[in-house]
């Protein structure tokens, strides 16, 4: 009991770094992750993302991406840079539409198993601020929460770690998660332009005079490094659920959807039991909840839904459908395009998140 009388303090930059492999990163094997170090390319404009003293945001977002990279390789993670130095053809703050570009690495990525487009797409800054003693974790994903489940599911333990490791005076302050559209009305390009789930890293203030000068510094990089790896190991572990492609007819002015759920989660003991939460069950048709009905005996969720020409006239749809693990963590993917055919049966394909400004079914 006596070691609680005397509590160190939480601001401990001094204490050695301990960089063990976290046997849980096993999870992460066969993930693909598309990290993008921000900015790069404006080197020579004066004042341009830079700490009291000259550190450049732009260096530290590359050291940061580079340890990262081998740490989630040593996992065995598959993982992408969108620059490997200053710039590349894509990350160039240069380029008026780099922004697009970065997130076309991950949306466009040649997986492994033959599918196209990354697990996570994340985006590495530091972050600035008017007033010097700012200094805490942010992560941001684009939009509304609900447009970014999946993305959120990795955002908060990377967050979490963040302020654990890092240990910057102002954690705690404000909230870890923050919507883009807090900055502004169309989010960040580099997550609207993403078709993958994204999130976007503010680890802490190089404006901050204190910081700035740990930020030089590789070991403290890989602090950070280290603290994101273990985010997205608890992210791992926790799962990716997912789902059958939903079967879709239309017979006697009723739309019937149906699908199996996967939890994501291994053949682990206790498999057997219930490990998605009723609570979360939701299916959608053009932004209209419908009623849904779940067996968690086959794991297939039923819904039916009226057919409503009037919405439809060119028997196309939006459908969606929402799920979430005993993790809380969240299915992917979550919306598909429906075409219907006159004999009532259906093409269904999956699409992107929601973004920022685009129409109903738009993508
Ligand atoms: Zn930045």
């Amino acid at each position: 009991m006596s070691w609680l009388d005397r509590r160190d303090p939480f601001e401990d930059h001094a204490r050695p770094l301990s960089i063990p492999r976290h046997p849980a990163e096993k999870y992460l094997a066969g993930k693909v992750i598309v990290l993008d170090p921000g900015h790069g390319g404006k080197a020579d404009v004066p004042g341009y993302k830079r700490g009291p003293t000259g550190v450049r945001e732009a260096e530290v977002n590359l050291r940061v991406a580079h340890l990262l990279r081998r740490l989630l390789e040593d996992a065995g993670a598959h993982v992408a840079l969108t620059r490997e130095s200053e710039v590349s053809d894509a990350a160039d703050d240069r380029l008026p539409d780099t922004h697009r570009r970065r997130a076309e690495i991950a949306n466009s990525y040649p997986r492994p198993d033959g599918g196209t487009g990354a697990d996570l797409f994340i985006s590495l800054h530091h972050n600035a601020a008017s007033k010097p003693e700012a200094n805490y974790p942010s992560v941001w994903f684009h939009g509304e929460a609900d447009w970014s489940e999946p993305a959120l599911d990795a955002a908060l333990p990377v967050g979490h770690r963040l302020g654990a490791e890092l240990r910057c005076s102002g954690v705690g302050r404000t909230g870890i998660l923050m919507s883009d559209q807090q900055m502004y009305a169309s989010g960040f390009a580099v997550l609207r332009h993403a078709r993958v789930p994204a999130f976007l890293v503010e680890a802490s203030f190089f404006s901050n005079p204190d910081e700035e000068q740990r930020l030089r510094d590789a070991a403290y990089n890989l602090r950070e490094a280290y603290a994101i790896y273990l985010g997205l190991v608890e992210w791992a572990y926790g799962g990716r659920p997912t789902q059958s492609i939903p079967a879709v007819t239309l017979a006697d002015g009723t739309l019937t959807i149906t699908a199996k759920l996967d939890d994501g989660l291994p053949g682990w003991w206790g498999a057997d039991r219930q490990r998605t939460l009723d609570s979360t069950i939701a299916v959608y048709v053009d932004g209209r909840r419908v009623f849904a009905t779940f067996d968690p005996a086959t794991k297939v969720v039923t819904a039916d839904a009226p057919w409503r020409s009037d919405a439809s006239p060119d028997r196309s749809l939006e459908l969606r459908v929402h799920h979430a693990n005993l993790y809380k963590h969240h299915n992917w993917p979550q919306r598909y395009a429906v075409r219907l055919a006159a004999d009532g049966t259906a093409t269904v394909t999956p699409m992107a998140g929601r973004h920022a400004g685009e129409d109903r079914a738009g993508s």
